[in-house]
């Protein structure tokens, strides 16, 4: 049993005041929308993960911080079982269901799935027999299938919202764990970065999130650089496509074929992290065995068969995804060379951070531009327009710049100097977004520069 009293920032506090008019809005149209006043709100936050891209879910540590957008819920109860869930965006049509009578489907996410799979997650985890009915009016600022993680926001921000309805008190550690497994009831098997950091962030301060158990630890960034997040406005709806499941399988299949070939029990295995741990070696070593044992040429689904002696039934049931089945040939050696190259740049970006050396920032930068050029290159998670972007950063005056989030689209994050903020962000804005109207027109939400925020809260209005 993991244990969580080691937890936690105060979960309900009031409405921070230069908020209130926001709330007051969503107040008032949540009386106009359900004809009741809300009884409270749910906020979740997006966030930007500064380096440790794609390797939450092989067990290693990221290193993210929570941003200004978020999720915001106002809720009430209803008496008649019913989930009602309305949207701010007419885009997000409405959903009613009876409370026992709902499917989660992940061939088609609608929006309101992402709050089921918290709702569900709660129910499941807490064993609420008879949940109180929901009516929900979901306000959302995160740039949606952009990487800030606006999905797990909506997850963590459902899931905060069924708690407090039904007069649950849980430990937020617990509730990123319950979060991180219920969101894969919408089909992607990701690891546990963006709940976890939803729940745990604090004001002013990154998080070094470690898993299995899942704890968080302040990261003091260098003074002298903010983050500047850009958004390529590539989206990709990570539910409704594979690329980020076949990573995983990827992943999963190179831990078992590296586990084999150590003579240990692969099906034993499921993530690269946890068979490091089992050979007792570096991530060096690691990396060695990369090298050694996995041939940079795509593996077929037959040869894997072949090396871990099962038929492709039982592969299809040890290690892919509902999602991937069709899927016949995987990239091992580039894909574990990535995690485990990754994995020592968060381990670096951390010492550095505490060790605060007078370079600090320019080391800093230049583990992020590394990062950066791992996940176009060997994880190949980026897509044209974010290399791009990336590369105007870097040339606008960035140390550092890395697509962020699951990539093939979405947003970069850059670490630049306090003092040219103003004129690096004009200079992406004339290199990227100017010249195309259709991007010129969303450049307010699409390129800013971020501080570290709070985690989920639940609050009450006075
Ligand atoms: P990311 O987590 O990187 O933003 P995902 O593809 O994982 O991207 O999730 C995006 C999905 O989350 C959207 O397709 C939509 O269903 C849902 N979503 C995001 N923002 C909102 C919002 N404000 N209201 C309703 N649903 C939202
Ligand atoms: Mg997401």
């Amino acid at each position: 049993m993991a244990d969580y009293s080691r937890d936690c920032p105060e979960i309900v506090t009031q409405v921070p005041s230069a908020q209130k008019e926001r709330y007051k809005s969503l107040r008032n149209l949540f009386i106009e929308r359900f004809g009741s006043e809300p009884a409270f709100f749910t906020r979740a936050p997006g966030r930007v993960n500064l380096i440790g891209e794609h390797i939450d879910y092989c067990g290693y540590s990221v290193l993210p911080m929570a941003i200004q957008q978020d999720i915001l819920i106002a809720a009430g109860p209803n008496s008649d079982q019913m989930l009602v869930f309305k949207n701010t965006n007419p885009e997000y049509r409405d959903f009613t269901s009876n409370i026992g009578d709902f499917k989660i489907d992940p061939t088609n996410p609608l929006w309101h799935n992402y709050i089921l799979c918290g709702f569900r997650g709660i129910v499941e985890a807490e064993c609420v027999s008879v949940p109180s009915g929901m009516n929900l009016l979901v306000d959302g600022t995160i740039p949606p299938s952009a990487g800030l993680s606006s999905s797990s926001a909506l997850v963590c921000c459902g899931s905060l919202v069924t708690m407090h309805i039904n007069g649950l008190e849980i430990p937020k550690r617990k509730l990123a764990d319950i979060c991180m497994r219920c969101e894969h009831y919408i089909g992607t098997q990701g690891g546990g970065m963006d709940q976890s950091i939803c729940f745990l962030a604090e004001t002013g301060t990154a998080k070094w999130i470690q898993f299995n158990p899942i704890r968080a630890t302040n990261v003091s960034l260098p003074p002298g650089v903010a983050f500047v997040i850009s958004n390529s406005c590539v989206e990709l709806q990570k539910a409704a496509t594979s690329h980020f499941n076949i990573r995983v399988v990827e992943c999963r299949l190179a831990t078992q074929v590296l586990a084999k070939s150590k003579g240990l029990d692969w099906k034993q295995f499921k993530v690269l992290a946890k068979l490091q741990e089992a050979l007792a070696v570096s991530l060096e070593e690691m990396l060695d065995n990369v090298e050694n044992v996995l041939h940079p040429e795509p593996y077929s689904k037959k040869e894997i068969c072949e090396i871990l002696g099962v038929s492709e039934e039982e592969l299809n049931k040890e290690s892919l995804s509902q999602n991937t089945l069709e899927v016949t040939s995987f990239k091992l050696h580039d894909r574990a060379k990535h995690v485990f190259g990754e994995a020592n740049r968060v381990m670096k970006f951390k010492e550095i951070c505490d060790q605060a050396p007078s370079d600090a920032a320019i080391q800093l930068g230049e583990l992020m531009s590394d990062s950066h050029t791992s996940c176009r290159d060997l994880y190949q998670c980026s897509c044209e327009h974010l290399d791009q972007l990336v590369e105007l950063c870097r040339l606008s005056g960035s140390l550092g710049s890395r697509l962020t989030g699951a990539g093939w689209g979405g947003c970069a994050v850059s670490m630049v100097p306090s003092e040219i903020v103003d004129d690096f962000i004009s200079k992406v804005q004339a290199g990227y977004y100017a010249a195309n109207p259709k991007l010129q027109c969303r450049v307010k939400e699409s390129l800013f520069a971020t501080e570290p925020g709070n985690g989920a809260n639940i609050f009450e209005m006075t």
